[in-house]
């Protein structure tokens, strides 16, 4: 087996043919990101390495239970156009490039596909896609994500008794997405350029520390409420919580990943 044999695309059709037999099958991981700001401090591929990074290791101790393509590495970012260097892809768009994606992993035969997002706004996205790819195909597809500034609910408690910035300190390019970048690609990362910047409303029903629900989503535009593309206390990250949150991340994905394998594709029933 080789180093990367939990890259999907690194498979010859020929072994994508024994994994697709294999039982049990590998999950199939469909990564999407961002180019974004991140602040002054990270860079604008910030959402993509995360991604990359926490997906790699997650392959390797899956050791053949999950198979990655390559992140989709542009997503929903009309919002952030106002900082240079962003790439936008409108919702529909999106919605059809992924979602065509998933479908195209399951017409070969695999049963069950998550769907792994990286950036906050291709939240919703993501959910219909699988959903998309469920109601054309019948298999399982869902949606998840490893990163925690845009879904904390798989490590969110360690992500609230750890962190040190306290409330608000994770949103974006904040304590936890700086946290990660110093553990994994520290040579980007100018720490003296990383500043609290917390300038995002907190009202009795909206919420946007990612830790704590809101009982509505809103995204405005990021130039009215963020000076320089960070929401969060970038300044409390330390590369120990990058360490800390990766690991814990790696080792509940992987648990994730084969707890999600056995969901079994069940009948339909026509009621008619
Ligand atoms: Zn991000």
């Amino acid at each position: 087996m080789s180093e990367t044999t939990w890259r999907y695309d690194r498979l010859t059709w020929v072994e994508m043919k024994d994994a697709i037999a294999h039982d049990p099958q590998p999950v199939v991981a469909i990564p999407i990101g961002a180019v974004e700001d991140h602040g002054p401090h990270l860079p604008i591929s910030t959402d993509n390495d995360i991604l990359e990074g926490v997906l790699a290791e997650c392959g390797r101790l899956a050791a053949g239970d999950l198979l990655v393509l390559p992140t989709i590495p542009f997503g929903l970012d009309e919002h952030h156009m106002d900082f240079p260097g962003v790439i936008a892809i409108d919702i529909e768009t999106t919605l059809a490039y992924l979602a065509q994606t998933a479908i195209s992993v399951a017409r070969h035969g695999f049963t069950h596909i998550l769907i792994v997002n990286g950036h906050g706004s291709n939240h919703a996205i993501c959910d219909l896609a699988a959903r998309k790819c469920v109601l054309a195909t019948g298999v399982i597809c869902a949606a998840t994500t490893v990163n925690a500034a845009v879904d904390p609910s798989l490590v969110a408690d360690v992500l609230n008794a750890e962190r040190r910035g306290g409330p608000g300190s994770i949103g974006h390019a904040c304590e936890y997405e700086t946290a990660m970048m110093l553990h994994l690609h520290s040579d980007t990362v100018q720490m003296d350029k990383a500043r609290r910047d917390i300038g995002q409303l907190k009202l009795k029903y909206f919420n946007w520390d990612h830790p704590e629900p809101s009982a509505y989503a809103w995204q405005d535009w990021w130039s009215r409420f963020s000076a320089e593309g960070v929401c969060g206390d970038a300044a409390a990250a330390t590369p120990d919580f990058g360490k800390r949150m990766f690991d814990l991340t790696v080792e509940r994905f992987v648990e994730l990943v084969r707890e999600f394998r056995t969901i079994p594709i069940r009948p339909r029933v026509d009621h008619h």
